[in-house]
């Protein structure tokens, strides 16, 4: 039996469902936040994504905004109705960071970081947790039995690539993970084309691929200036790029007999919603092969 972990708007992920989680690799500013949650949610990602903390490679790249960034995704949460996952990378923020969050993610580099993994066990959000880029699922199941046997059972695994021979794409993103991992667990299944490539032009075949492999959603990096971003630029669709692979996603998703999930649409004109967040529901228009 598939488990669908449902979100504090009702919004369920796994079973026959499909869901898309969109937005910048980080928060830089309003401006750009805004509008990239904006081109998200215009195009039916169901979850904004940003990261407040960012866990770099380099100490001299930039490090997210910190709690200034949580308020900025507070913010484009209301103006969007759309729930958010970001990053925590310290168990000393799992509090801060839950209080905005609909969804808490654990990198890829914090995979099997114990006392984060327990601290999130503790929450009663949903947990995003990225398969370490060295890891095997055999590991990657075992991180989530941390989280688990804390009492959060809300766990979505997340393929994001691994580390691999070839530099021509940044990681090695293992679609055979998804059934692979399909046959050994109840748990939700989402996949990364964005960290999994590191190259836009390569996202939309993989996101494609991703959904016939059998996942239950993906992550995807969007950003209105991909060649402004302090963050992943080469790897994050434009608008327009990310609007026609939804499209392209929708279609998929009829003709493999999957349900498209998309957001409540909030009326036109309608004021930004404070508070409450509107409930995901299934497309069930007819879409024409
Ligand atoms: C991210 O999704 O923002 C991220 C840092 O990804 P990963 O942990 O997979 O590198
Ligand atoms: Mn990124």
């Amino acid at each position: 039996m598939p488990t669908t972990v449902t979100l504090g708007n009702g919004l369920q992920i796994g079973g026959d469902a499909f869901v898309v989680m969109a937005g910048p690799c980080a928060v830089e500013s309003r401006e750009l936040l805004l509008a990239a949650a904006e081109a998200v949610a215009a195009s039916g990602a169901v979850v904004l994504r940003g990261g407040a903390f960012k866990p770099r490679t380099s100490p001299d790249s930039f490090q997210g905004l910190g709690p200034a960034g949580l308020d900025l995704l507070r913010e484009a949460s209301r103006a969007t109705g759309l729930p958010v996952v970001t990053e925590v990378m310290d168990p000393r923020d799992v509090e801060l960071v839950a209080s905005s969050a609909a969804i808490l993610q654990v990198g890829s580099r914090n995979m099997q970081n114990f006392p984060l993994l327990r601290e999130v066990g503790r929450q009663r959000l949903p947990v995003l947790l990225k398969r370490g880029a060295a890891a095997t699922l055999e590991e990657l199941l075992l991180a989530a039995e941390y989280i688990r046997r804390e009492g959060n059972s809300d766990v979505l695994l997340c393929e994001r690539g691994v580390r691999a021979f070839d530099p021509s794409t940044r990681y090695l993103l293992d679609l055979g993970a998804v059934p692979a991992l399909r046959q050994r667990t109840d748990l939700p299944i989402v996949v990364d084309p964005s960290h999994g490539t590191g190259d836009a032009s390569l996202v939309p075949a993989m996101a494609k691929a991703a959904l016939a492999a059998g996942a239950d959603g993906l992550l995807i990096e969007v950003h209105v200036a991909p060649e402004r971003a302090l963050c992943d630029g080469r790897q994050a669709l434009r608008p327009a790029a990310f609007a026609a692979l939804m499209a392209d996603l929708r279609r998929l998703a009829a003709a493999l007999g999957r349900q498209w999930v998309r957001a409540e649409p909030r009326p036109a004109g309608a004021a930004p919603r404070s508070g409450a967040i509107p409930q995901g529901c299934l497309d069930d228009e007819v879409i024409a092969p």
